[in-house]
């Protein structure tokens, strides 16, 4: 099977967010659509290694804030690319309280919602969330996965149910699969891929990754068949 069909599937790019007790945490999802509109519910997707399915499984509650595609690329690997369990993901990050959770300001909208049914996979939990509140924030358009893909050349963390293991094809399938590519420079941390003008080794040393935030010396060459 070729996995890169399931990147025909459109999906949004989310920060969920939930209580640890009286902490905020969250992480990054892309996998959450619309089930029933009266009441309204949707269905959110998340490992059980995520440490906010946990506390989302303790609280019963969630918000999704919905990224847009001008909001920063920076709050993906805040949090999408490290453990709520050790860091605090809401640190230096600007945001507001619904209904006792903590919602981004640099998002296009967010949903509050009740857990009312959850069921579990070997992998993953599906949470069906009664909307309980949401709103529209400003006028850009959200982002959707393909555009995170596409545009901002991100990648899925290895938790989303969206993450492609390329070695997973066989070795007819990943050469059909791939063009003959130069070498290119991915972060090491968060798999975004550098495809700017300035050759990457004339970039200064300042140069961070648009998407964690991590140095230039966190990034790796790779060659081809990304
Ligand atoms: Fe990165």
């Amino acid at each position: 099977m070729n996995k890169k069909v399931f990147r025909n599937l459109s999906y949004g790019v989310y920060v969920v967010s939930t209580l640890d007790g009286e902490r905020h945490t969250g992480c990054v999802v892309n996998s959450i659509m619309q089930i029933t509109s009266s009441p309204a519910a949707i269905a959110l997707s998340m490992n059980h290694d995520n440490f906010t399915n946990s506390c989302i499984q303790s609280s019963g509650q969630f918000a999704v804030s919905i990224l847009s595609e001008h909001s920063d690329p920076s709050l993906i690997g805040q949090f999408g690319f490290q453990s709520g369990k050790t860091v605090n993901k809401f640190e230096n990050i600007d945001f507001h309280i619904k209904e006792g959770l903590p919602v981004l300001n640099d998002c296009c909208g967010y949903m509050i919602c009740k857990v009312v049914d959850k069921m579990e996979t070997s992998s993953h939990t599906v949470f069906l969330g009664e909307v309980i509140d949401g709103d529209t924030i400003g006028t850009s358009p959200a982002m959707t996965y393909a555009y995170y893909h596409n545009v901002v050349k991100g990648k899925s963390p290895k938790n989303a149910p969206t993450y492609i293991d390329e070695q997973e094809n066989t070795p007819e399938e990943t050469a059909s699969l791939q063009e003959p590519v130069s070498p290119k420079w991915v972060c090491g941390v968060c798999g975004y891929v550098y495809e700017g003008s300035i050759p990457f080794s004339d970039l200064p040393d300042s140069y961070i990754c648009p998407i964690c935030r991590q140095s230039k010396d966190k990034f790796v060459q790779k060659q081809g068949g990304l």
